[in-house]
Formats: structure tokens, C-alpha cells, sequence
């Protein structure tokens, strides 16, 4: 069985889909988007997630993470803090 899950990083920082300025740290997330960022973390996918589409109808882009498991599953979407060219919104 596989192992049990650690707890996120909390420096992975993530905004709403089109609201690049909107950036919350992860355990800001409401906490059913916070269950499916773990889950989809989890998942023995190989697929680059491009975001997090939570069942509450929210969905988030991951904007920075140190978090290897993160990165390795997510698609990185910086901001305007890192430099990145966000269209506007
Ligand atoms: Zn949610």
C-alpha cells in the first residue's frame, strides 16, 4: 500500500484561473480545494496538470512551489511577481 500522504508545503501558492493577482498560499484554499489539490497530487498519473479544477466549481491555477511532488504534477503558471506575462483577464 502505498504510504500515507505528508503534508503539503506550505509555500505553494496558487490563484484562481484568470485572477493571476489573486494569489492565496495553499493552505488558504478553501478546504475542499485543498482535498482535491492533495488528491490530484496523489494520483500515479504522468499527465502535467495545466490546473486544479476543484468539484465546488473553482479552479486554480499553481503559480509557484518548491514542492518537487507539486511541480512534477502541476504545470506552473508564474505571475507577475516572477516575471511572467499574464494576458489580461
Ligand atoms: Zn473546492
Amino acid at each position: 500500500m502505498a504510504r500515507k500522504k505528508k503534508t503539503l508545503r506550505p509555500d505553494t501558492t496558487l490563484a484562481p484561473v484568470g485572477e493571476p493577482d489573486k494569489e492565496v498560499y495553499v493552505r488558504e484554499l478553501p478546504v475542499c480545494c485543498i482535498c482535491s489539490f492533495k488528491e490530484a497530487i496523489l494520483e500515479a498519473d504522468h499527465r502535467r496538470l495545466l490546473e486544479l479544477c476543484c468539484s465546488c466549481g473553482r479552479s486554480w491555477h499553481v503559480t509557484s512551489s518548491l514542492d518537487s511532488r507539486v511541480l512534477s504534477r502541476f504545470v506552473t503558471h508564474a505571475g507577475p511577481r516572477a516575471g511572467g506575462t499574464y494576458p489580461a483577464a
